[in-house]
This record gives structure tokens, C-alpha cells and sequence, in this order.
């Protein structure tokens, strides 16, 4: 039997690089040559216990691209040799929900490798993936391997910043917390043409790294008040926030700054901390809140669109690259402040 590197999460804080044997792709599925895999907070937190619905042994990492090795029956839109985009999720196409156009909310959906449904398989730190065919999207050629990785992150930012909140041209948008999922929210921002475009964060390195990925302004609530310095920037307020921090206190920040009209979206925060809206104030204000999470085939679609045409280059904002034999160092990167992207070449 054929045999792959893997990194193998036995238990909480104990990730074993093992030979482990090569899936065989069955009916519909396909077996993909990993090149690049982010490492998604997600998978970090299963890694050290932070996050506890955990079933070991796992192989986690679900933001792969890489090159078709073989494929099972009733495959046809790639072939061995083709370069793809891995969706983290899979979904039937078939229930309730998937026929709305809601994939997201599939009641038969797989997750490789992280966070929600019960059916978790293995992802993609690892030399060879297994994934069912309507994860698989054709990497365009020119965009990297690198930069395909992050179809999801990127896509998961296109469906909040503008399927949801609509954001469009000329609005000026207010971005709290740019350390992880808010940088791709600040690039699809800039893309879709924001006036004045600010990024809150209380890490001066997230606020740089802003600045170089389009921020027009930048604010450090742990040194000025945030809602004096947003509304000095843009005295008429923003048109939309996106939270995406994940702390209470950032979404606390977003309702803070609301004016009339303002699109508001909870994006960042999965905790079940609460916070308080005034009914009254709520009803004249009509701010409109959206919350959004996870991907659709629509969003890692129009991802892929951005990057294929040069809108969006998620290159960016990777900031170490390690190849699967060094998996240990890369994670004591991911617990470190001045990191950015973490990407695993397996
Ligand atoms: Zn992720
Ligand atoms: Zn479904």
C-alpha cells in the first residue's frame, strides 16, 4: 500500500508527523497532490484545545489547492493533472437548504479537517487529500498555489463584505479587527472600490499590515477612543462595519458606531457573549445587521474570479511558509504575534 507524510493530531497538543497510507478515491470522489495549505485559526485551536469538538486521530487543514492525482468513477469536470481549489465542506446538492442555494447549511455536509457538521474527514496537511467531486473547483493558471489556498478565507470575506452587506462603491467602511479574516475583508473592500476604508485593530502590526493591503486610516483602541477617531475620519459615520475580531468587546465597538443606514455585520465572533441594542434607537436608526459565516460555491466561485483577474492578490498577506516536515515550527509561528498567514507546503 502506497504510503503519504501526514501530521496527525492524536490529542490536544500532540500533532505527530506519520506515514499514514494514501486514501483511494471511490465514486465521485477524487485524490489531490496537496501543494499549498493555509493554516486556518480553526484548525490551530483544535490543535492546542482551544476549540473541544475534536475527534482524534485527525488530519486537520481545509484551505488546500493542489494537482489531481487520480479519480473514482462519475468524476468529470477535472481529470488527473488539473490544478484545483478544495471548498473546506462538502454538501449533497439535494436537501432543503442546498436548494436555496445555501450549501452552508446542508443537512448531509462533511467538513474536512475542522469546525461544524459531525461528519469531519481527514484535510489536507498532508501529502495526498481525498475529497468528494463538488468540492473541486479548476484553479485558474495564473494564480498561484499559494494564493489558491485562501479561496476559502477570501471567499468567506466576498460573502459577508458584499453578498451580504452590499457594500459598493464610493461607501466608506470601518473594518474591526484586520489580524486574520479582516484582512481579506480589507482586500475585497478595496477591490469593490471603498471610499475611506478603516481598519481597527489593537495590534500595531495588524494596523501596518492594513495600511500595505489598502487601509486609508488606521485605529488602536487600546490607545485612542476608537469612536471619536472613526468619527473624525468620516464625521457622517460608516456606511458599513465588518466585524472581524471575534471578542465581545469589538462587536460592542461595531454598535458603537453605527449612524443611520449603516449595514453592520457580526462576521467575526462565534462565542456566546451578548451584547446590547437599544429597541428604540434600533428602529430609527435602520441600521441593517447582517452576520455571516463559512462559504457557498457562489462565494469561492467570485473568490476565484478576484484572483484570476488581478482584483485581489492573497499572496499578500502570507507571511511564512514551511514545508510539512517543519508542521511543529509553523505552529509555534501561528501562536507568535508578528505572523500573518501561515501556509504548509506538504
Ligand atoms: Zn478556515
Ligand atoms: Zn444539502
Amino acid at each position: 500500500m502506497k504510503k503519504m507524510l501526514a501530521a496527525v493530531l492524536l490529542d490536544f497538543n500532540k500533532v505527530e508527523l506519520q506515514e499514514v497510507p494514501v486514501p483511494q478515491p471511490g465514486a465521485g470522489q477524487a485524490l489531490v497532490r496537496i501543494k499549498s495549505c493555509g493554516i486556518c485559526q480553526t484548525d490551530y485551536k483544535a490543535i492546542k484545545g482551544i476549540r473541544r469538538n475534536v475527534k482524534f486521530p485527525i488530519i486537520t487543514g481545509h484551505e488546500p489547492a493542489g494537482v489531481v492525482a487520480a479519480v473514482g468513477p462519475n468524476v468529470k469536470h477535472v481529470k488527473e493533472g488539473d490544478e484545483v481549489i478544495i471548498g473546506p465542506s462538502g454538501f449533497c446538492g439535494l436537501c432543503y437548504y442546498c436548494r436555496l442555494g445555501l450549501a452552508h447549511y446542508c443537512e448531509n455536509a462533511y467538513i474536512t479537517g475542522g469546525d461544524g457538521p459531525d461528519d469531519v474527514r481527514n484535510g489536507s496537511f498532508a501529502e495526498y487529500t481525498l475529497c468528494e467531486r463538488n468540492a473541486l473547483f479548476p484553479k485558474p493558471a495564473n494564480v498561484s498555489f499559494d494564493a489558491a489556498c485562501q479561496t476559502e478565507p477570501l471567499g468567506g470575506a466576498w460573502k459577508g463584505v458584499i453578498h451580504y452587506s452590499q457594500m459598493t462603491i464610493g461607501d466608506d467602511v470601518v473594518v474591526v479587527g484586520t489580524g486574520g479574516i479582516g484582512m481579506y475583508c480589507l482586500m475585497v473592500a478595496k477591490a469593490a472600490g471603498a471610499g475611506r476604508l478603516i481598519a481597527v485593530d489593537v495590534s500595531e502590526h495588524a494596523l501596518e499590515v492594513a495600511k500595505t493591503l489598502g487601509a486609508t486610516h488606521t485605529v488602536n483602541p487600546a490607545k485612542v477612543d476608537a469612536k471619536a477617531a472613526v468619527y473624525q475620519i468620516i464625521p457622517r459615520g460608516p456606511d458599513v462595519i465588518i466585524e472581524a475580531a471575534g471578542p465581545i468587546d469589538a462587536v460592542k465597538l461595531m454598535v458603537s458606531l453605527l449612524r443611520r443606514g449603516t449595514r453592520w455585520n457580526v462576521f467575526g465572533i462565534t462565542t456566546h457573549e451578548k451584547f446590547e441594542m437599544d429597541g428604540g434607537l434600533t428602529h430609527f436608526l435602520e441600521a441593517r445587521m447582517d452576520a455571516s459565516f463559512g462559504t457557498t460555491p457562489l462565494a469561492i466561485q467570485k473568490s476565484i474570479m478576484l484572483m484570476e483577474r488581478g482584483l485581489v492578490n492573497p499572496e499578500r498577506v502570507i507571511s511564512h511558509r514551511f514545508p510539512l516536515t517543519q508542521f511543529h515550527q509553523a505552529l509555534e509561528v501561528m501562536g507568535s504575534r508578528d505572523r500573518n498567514k501561515v501556509v504548509i507546503h506538504p
